[in-house]
């Protein structure tokens, strides 16, 4: 299967997905730009998927499935707020689509009906706004619980899996990031390596699991409860001395400086 990503809107990305002559679209922000996409290799589009209803994922819903009559599959628990919804997906399913199998994974936290798309042939993932390079989403409907077990999930797909998160949000994640893992030589090195893309304008998106089990914070919080002494922020590895504070107790924390940042 090949992915090609269309940025959108601010720091949207689009992606389209191509297999057996068959084009799916993750996540259509707006659809104009996927229809030139389209139109310029003269595809058609056969389905339209989402993550959650948010309106900068579901935003081109309506066009596109009217221009291409292509069926918008979402999760059952959002479908009440899924434009044009018609195939209900469950979690843990397995649906097939061409040569591959896509398992949905309820991921709750950034809103309360949220999905990953993991497609397991491909070792591909769509985590949406829920996993970003080195961050992870805002807690708009869930709570910072649902979110750090969300994350656990994704973390133990295997680590070459590939992930194509919603947004390109590398730069800022990584400021944050190192704030509190600054002597992270791992995060130093990507930091660098996002730079320079960026000042390229290329995408930092996807990335490897592996890589954020090594430098995204919101998954690291088992290795600063071991070693506190590592953190590099002054205030939070205070406020942890002074309250022996739990995994996701750290994690909650940490998501608030992030909204703070
Ligand atoms: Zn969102
Ligand atoms: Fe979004």
């Amino acid at each position: 299967m090949q992915v090609f990503q269309i940025p959108d809107l601010e720091d949207n990305y689009i992606h389209v997905l191509r297999t057996k002559g068959k084009t799916a679209v993750v996540d259509p922000s707006t659809a104009p730009p996927v229809n030139q996409f389209l139109q310029e290799r003269n595809w058609s589009l056969d389905v339209i998927l989402n993550t959650h209803h948010h309106h900068d994922h579901v935003g081109g819903n309506a066009e596109l499935k009217s221009k291409w009559q292509s069926p918008v599959l979402g999760f059952s628990k959002d479908a009440y707020r899924i434009p044009k919804i018609d195939q209900k997906l469950e979690d843990q399913q397995d649906w097939t689509w061409e040569d591959q199998v896509c398992q949905v994974l309820f991921i709750p936290g950034h809103t309360l009906g949220h999905i990953a798309l993991w497609f397991k042939t491909s070792s591909i993932l769509f985590s949406g706004d829920t996993l970003f390079s080195m961050g992870c989403g805002r807690l708009f409907e869930g709570t910072a619980k649902q979110m750090f077990e969300s994350l656990n999930k994704l973390s133990q797909l295997p680590p070459e899996t590939q992930v194509y998160c919603g947004h390109e949000y590398s730069e800022a994640n990584a400021e944050f990031a190192l704030l509190i893992d600054g002597n992270n030589q791992d995060l130093i090195h990507r930091m660098k390596n996002v730079r320079e893309k960026r000042k390229q304008e290329k995408s930092t998106v996807p990335f490897s699991l592996e890589e954020e089990l090594k430098t995204n914070p919101f998954l690291r919080t088992k290795y600063f409860i071991k070693n506190p002494e590592s953190i590099t922020h002054r205030e939070l590895k205070s406020w942890m001395e002074d309250n022996f504070v739990s995994e996701l107790e750290l994690f909650a924390q940490i998501r608030l400086m992030k909204d703070q940042f």
